[in-house]
Order: structure tokens, then sequence, then C-alpha cells
């Protein structure tokens, strides 16, 4: 603080008279380095909200609730103007239902919420590529993007039906991947 002021002062000395608003506006331009050099906050860890990411750690919340009810973890979220309009997670061990995938559930909840069948204004975040199913339900649903976390090299749709979603359905994986992968790692290796 000292350094600080002693240069304001510097400053200061250098202008003299120059008259009162020549003072100020050295000492805002001084303040504003300071705050980019020194005072820049840390934003590497923050969620920017309404970015891919911060929507991808809600569906990795509802893939741990998953995890947590020894389902396989993957989790689901429905975006429309930056609301959630459904949350999912896998649940067939519990309904003993091989089609209650995370998508599945999300697709039908998010048009149930929003009135209509289609969710063409919407996005979805997975946390792991969509199977061959979910991918046919979400192309019926002709939703608007798809975001995904981890691929799946066995089941993801990409390999098999490329052609599965909707044809303006833009795609995107990749985001947090290696959080999305790691928690399904864990669960199969828990499973051991
Ligand atoms: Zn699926």
């Amino acid at each position: 603080m000292q350094k600080y002021k002693s240069s304001i002062e510097n400053r200061k000395q250098s202008i003299t008279g120059l008259g009162a608003s020549a003072e100020i506006i050295p000492v805002i331009v001084f303040a504003q380095y300071r705050i980019g050099t020194t005072f820049k906050p840390k934003t590497q860890n923050m969620l920017e909200p309404f970015s891919d990411e911060y929507f991808m750690k809600q569906a990795l919340n509802e893939a741990q609730k998953a995890f947590d009810m020894g389902e396989i973890p993957v989790g689901a979220v429905v975006v429309c103007q930056n609301r959630i309009v459904a949350r999912s997670h896998n649940l067939t061990e519990t309904l003993n239902d091989v089609t209650a995938h995370a998508e599945m559930q999300a697709i039908t909840a998010a048009a149930n919420m929003l009135g209509g069948k289609y969710l063409i204004d919407c996005t979805l975040y997975v946390t792991l590529e969509p199977c061959l199913m979910c991918a046919g339900a979400l192309g019926w649903s002709q939703i608007g993007r798809v975001v995904y976390g981890a691929d799946d090299e066995k089941k993801g749709f990409q390999k098999n039906a490329e052609k599965a979603l909707h044809p303006k359905t833009t795609l995107l994986g990749g985001i947090m991947e290696a959080e999305c992968s790691t928690l399904v790692k864990d669960f199969f290796s828990s499973k051991r």
C-alpha cells in the first residue's frame, strides 16, 4: 500500500501545475493498471453462468445421484432460454426398464414442462454420448442442440447411426469430458 501511495505522490508531483482534473486521470489509469496486474481475480475455476460448462456441471450432479443409487452414472438436463426445464438421471435398475436412460426421461419431462412435444429451442446436456435409442428419440424431438461430455466408444450413436439426430440439430462433445468419464470409470471399478 505504501508503494501505491508513493507512486501516486510521484505522479502528482510530476503533473504539478497542470490543474486538478489532470491529477485525477493518471491516478485512475494507474488504479486500472494495478487491478489488471495485481488484483486480477482467479477465474479459471469459476463457472460462468449459462455456459456449456455450467449446464454440464448440473448434468454431472444428476449423474452423481445415479452413482449413489447404484445406477450407471449418466445425468442430463434440458435447457430452454437459459432455464433448466428438466433434470434426470439413469434409472434402468430402479425402474427395471431398459429405456429409462437419462435422455429419454429428460425429453419427456421437458415436453411436459413446456407443453409441446418438440424441443426445437432447447439444448440437452448429457454426461455421456447418447446411445442409438436416445439419439433416435432426440431426433424425434427435433431438439435444437445436443451437448455431451464423454464419448461412448461402445454404445455411442455416432459410430453406427451418425444421422440419428434431426438434420437441424447441432452436436458438441467433450464438455467436461474428464469429469464425466471418470465418474463412469469409478462406477465400474467399484463394481469389480
Ligand atoms: Zn441412451
